[in-house]
């Protein structure tokens, strides 16, 4: 197959230059992949493309790569341009913004973002509003979130977000880690990053060297297909988890490219033997740009029915809607109790058998 000789052509490349080979404009891309030239122009000009060669080759349709489940994530639509009803930030990240780049939602923990940029742009980002755009996030923004974080003693758990941290220079992110690690309330550090999936190069045995100090370090990777999980991803993966960084994975449910029960259990089946908890199963944010990846609750609450007790429990993450308006991110959980009574609960099991369950 021409796809994985591509992908071991790519396995120990340098990360920096594949990076800077990326695509990102849709001439180019048409050397690639069969796609509507002008259209994938305009909507590049409303949100930014990037695709570097790694993640290209794992697209394996490319006469058809918006009905991939990896091309459609990556190859802009011009259905991101249409009229939209949705907000382009629902979750109101701006009126919880404090200081540039730091949302404090939840008071023990911050998002804190300190890059704007990424190692391939999501079509369904929910920071499309700023991410990969206009530079944002600069050393004086850095500086005024440390130091907020500093002054605030609540702050337990930072988890430094983006854009894509892992796109910093090793030196200036463990700087900032350092930093952090320095202020004496701040217990738990994580790292939000799509990295390991879409430019595992960049986890090299010097990245992981200097995370590995800063224990207790959680890294949370997004992952949305088992077609994003490459040996080589695999292998960046298992240089993390030996050394000590605890790995959870976040996956955004997304209609045409995981919005199916065998691809879902797949994924966190894979995850999980390769050491990343399933942490969060994100329903997609309500965020402009983004309808045609959208599902609704019920499709939702209906797949993650079929993970429950199907699959190990250690595959099976919380599935989260962000509440609009800033509220925050609150698990929804299939209904099991049909009906409570004085002498207990009728409760259905996996296979929707009723049980009685006394007390
Ligand atoms: C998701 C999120 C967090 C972290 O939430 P956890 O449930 O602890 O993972 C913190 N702050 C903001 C603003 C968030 O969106
Ligand atoms: S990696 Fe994350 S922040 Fe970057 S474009 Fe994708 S979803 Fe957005």
């Amino acid at each position: 197959m021409v796809h994985q000789t591509t992908l071991e052509k790519y396995a120990d490349a340098n990360w920096l230059e594949l990076l800077a080979a990326s695509i990102t404009d849709a001439d180019r891309l048409a050397g690639y992949l069969k796609i509507d030239t002008a259209a994938v122009q305009t909507a590049a000009e409303h949100y930014p493309l990037r695709i570097n060669p790694y993640f290209l080759a794992l697209i394996s349709d490319p006469d058809d790569p918006t009905n991939d489940p990896i091309g459609r994530q990556a190859v802009p639509s011009i259905q991101e341009t249409r009229n939209s009803p949705l907000p382009p930030d629902p979750s109101c990240e701006q009126q919880q913004s404090p200081v540039a780049n730091l949302i404090h939602r939840y008071p023990d923990r911050v998002v804190f973002m300190v890059s704007d940029r990424c190692a391939m742009y999501c079509r369904f980002c929910m920071r499309k509003r700023t991410v990969g755009r206009a530079p944002v996030v600069s050393e004086a923004t850095v500086d005024q979130g440390l130091a907020y974080i500093k002054e605030h003693k609540a702050i337990q758990d930072v988890i430094l977000s983006g854009g894509d941290p892992l796109l910093l220079t090793t030196e200036y992110l463990t700087h900032i880690l350092r930093q952090l690690a320095e202020i004496s309330h701040v217990q738990i550090l994580r790292i939000h990053t799509r990295v390991p999936g879409t430019l595992p190069q960049r986890i090299t045995p010097r990245l992981v060297a200097h995370l590995a100090p800063f224990q207790p370090l959680y890294l949370n990777i997004h992952f949305n297909h088992p077609g994003e999980i490459t040996p080589t991803a695999a292998a960046a993966c298992n240089r993390l988890a030996d050394a000590g960084i605890v790995l959870g994975s976040q996956t955004v449910m997304l209609k045409g490219v995981n919005d199916n029960l065998a691809v879902l259990r797949t994924l966190m089946r894979k995850l999980a033997r390769h050491r990343v908890r399933p942490y969060y199963l994100h329903h997609p944010d309500p965020v402009r740009g983004t309808d045609h990846f959208r599902l609704n609750c019920r499709e939702g609450l209906a797949l993650v029915n079929g993970l429950q007790g199907h699959i190990s429990g250690l595959c099976v993450p919380h599935y989260m809607i962000d509440l609009p308006g800033g509220g925050g991110k609150r698990a929804l959980s299939p209904t099991s109790v049909d009906s409570s009574g004085p002498d207990g609960l009728m409760v259905r099991n996996y296979q929707d058998k009723s049980y009685f369950y006394p007390g």
